[in-house]
This record gives structure tokens, sequence and C-alpha cells, in this order.
């Protein structure tokens, strides 16, 4: 384990096993129809990749970047939404793939602003992680990989200060080591 972290919370296997299931479901949910998955940069990449690989049929690839801003371990409710998909998605079923589902007001600023663009597209969520406790805004993920406790998590995706995202699994970060940094997206 990782010098700076506390404890794990969700192991590789835990998180492999999880994930598989969660494609599957999707799979299922989704049969028919033009099925679009979009990552949103950066957290997501990990769960994003081993994600898709679980989803057991044709799908499209796109990428977005929502960025919230705050100090240290939280954010400050101003998302910057920078990169959407060009890609025509009329009539089509999105699934916005994010690491954690916090405030809410990520998600919910992606879903609108895409749902603002392509009126008739579906727009679902999924989520790896839903820390409840800290929802601002009114907001449930469709598939949710685990609830978490209200705890700053990293790994797997998760960053702080973009560090640790290559970790293989998720963590509670040890507290002295966010004293002073900034998080990432
Ligand atoms: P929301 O808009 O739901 O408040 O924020 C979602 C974003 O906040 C996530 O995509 C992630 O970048 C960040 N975030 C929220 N909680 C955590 C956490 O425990 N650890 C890390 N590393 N990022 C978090
Ligand atoms: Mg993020």
């Amino acid at each position: 384990m990782h010098q700076d972290i506390e404890r794990v919370l969700f192991s590789e296997d835990a998180i492999r096993a999880r994930t598989r299931a969660l494609g599957e479901a999707i799979a299922k949910a989704h049969p028919e129809g033009d099925l679009v998955l979009v990552a949103l940069l950066k957290g997501s990449v990990l769960f994003y990749a081993d994600l898709i690989r679980a989803i057991d049929r044709q799908i499209g690839v796109e990428f977005a970047w929502a960025s919230s801003y705050g100090d240290g371990t939280s954010s400050s409710g101003t998302v910057e939404l920078k990169v959407f998909p060009d890609e025509d998605l009329r009539g089509k079923t999105v699934v916005v793939v994010d690491d954690i589902l916090d405030t809410g007001r990520t998600l919910a600023s992606v879903k609108a602003r895409l749902l603002a663009e392509h009126p008739d597209a579906e727009v679902r969520t999924c989520v790896l992680l839903d820390k409840r406790a800290r929802r601002a805004v009114e907001l449930d993920a469709d598939y949710v990989g685990f609830e978490v406790e209200d705890v700053f998590v990293v790994g797997y995706g998760l960053d702080f200060a973009g560090r640790y995202r290559n970790l293989p699994y998720i963590g509670v970060l040890k507290p002295h080591c966010y004293e002073g940094g900034e998080e990432g997206d």
C-alpha cells in the first residue's frame, strides 16, 4: 500500500467485480439503439476503460471535461465545462460516466448541457462512487458502483492535486497529505 494511504476502501478485485456487473447491467438495459458512453475527464478514465470493456455490444466512445474549482477537498460549485462530444447525439442514449458523485453539481451541469444541445437524446448517468451525504442538488445516478462515506478518497482515477490517480485501488488519504494542496477534476 502507498505510504500516503490511511486505509483501502475498495480493492482492485472489488472494483473489477462491481465494474463488470455495471457494464452488464448497462448492456442489458439498453439492448437496442445507439448507445454512447461519455467519459468525464480526467477522473473517470480508469473506471471508463474497464466499464466499456464489460459492455458487450456496439457503443460510441466520447469525452468531456468538467472541472469544479474549489479549495482543497471540496468543490466551489462553479463548474466549468470544457469539452463536449462533437458526435450527433440525436435520438441516441447517452451514458455520462464519472468517478464520483459528490455535491451532484458536475453531473447536473453536464446533463443539462447535453439535453440543451441534444434535446431528444436520452441521458443517463453512471458513477463508480456515490457520496450521498454531500449532495447539494437533487440528482441520483442511474448506475452506481458503491456508496461511499463522507471521506476524501483517491486512486483508480481519483486524484489529489493531480496525484494518486494511478493507484489500482481506492483509499482514504492520510489527512496530513491534503494540507495546502488543490484537488483536480
Ligand atoms: P460534484 O460536482 O458532484 O460535487 O463533484 C464531483 C467531482 O468532485 C468528482 O468528479 C471529483 O473530481 C471531485 N470529488 C468529489 N469527492 C471526491 C473525493 O472524495 N476524492 C476526489 N479525489 N475527488 C472528489
Ligand atoms: Mg472529476
